[in-house]
C-alpha cells in the first residue's frame, strides 16, 4: 500500500526505532507511548483491520503474538505482566489501517480500558 504509513516503516522509507525483526513481522518503538514500554508489532504484509484477517494471515498473527511475548521477555517485565492489543475500526480506537499489536509494559495497567 503506497500511502499506508506502516507499511513505509516496514520497508524502512520511513524510521522507527526497530526492536524485532524477521521474514514476516515488524516491531518499534511507538511514536507516543502510553507505558514505559510501548511497541507496536506489525505484520510486513498489509492487513488494513482485524475484519480484513483472512485463514492464511493466521500464521502471521501467531508471530505477531510470539515477537511480543520475545520483547516482553527482553525488555524484563514478561513475569510482572503486559498488556497486548489490537484495536479494531472507529470503535475501537483504530488510528492506523494496518493491523498492529499493541505491546505495553513497564507499568500497572487498568481494566476496563477506557
Ligand atoms: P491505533 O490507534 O491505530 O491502535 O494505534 C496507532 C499507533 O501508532 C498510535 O499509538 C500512534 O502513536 C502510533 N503511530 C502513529 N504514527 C506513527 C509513526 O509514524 N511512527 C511510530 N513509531 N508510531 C506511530
Ligand atoms: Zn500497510
Amino acid at each position: 500500500m503506497d500511502d499506508c504509513i506502516f507499511c513505509k516503516i516496514a520497508a524502512g522509507d520511513i524510521p522507527a526505532e526497530r526492536v524485532f525483526e524477521d521474514d514476516h513481522v515488524v516491531a518499534f518503538r511507538d511514536l507516543n507511548p502510553q507505558a514505559p514500554t510501548h511497541v507496536l508489532v506489525i505484520p510486513k504484509r498489509h492487513i488494513a483491520t482485524l475484519n480484513e484477517l483472512k485463514p492464511e494471515d493466521e500464521a502471521v498473527i501467531g508471530r505477531m503474538y510470539g515477537a511480543a511475548r520475545d520483547i516482553a521477555e527482553q525488555e524484563g517485565f514478561a513475569d510482572a505482566g503486559y498488556r497486548t492489543v489490537v484495536n479494531c475500526n472507529e470503535a475501537g480506537g483504530q488510528t492506523v489501517f494496518h493491523i498492529h499489536l499493541h505491546l505495553l509494559g513497564g507499568r500497572m495497567m487498568h481494566w476496563p480500558p477506557g
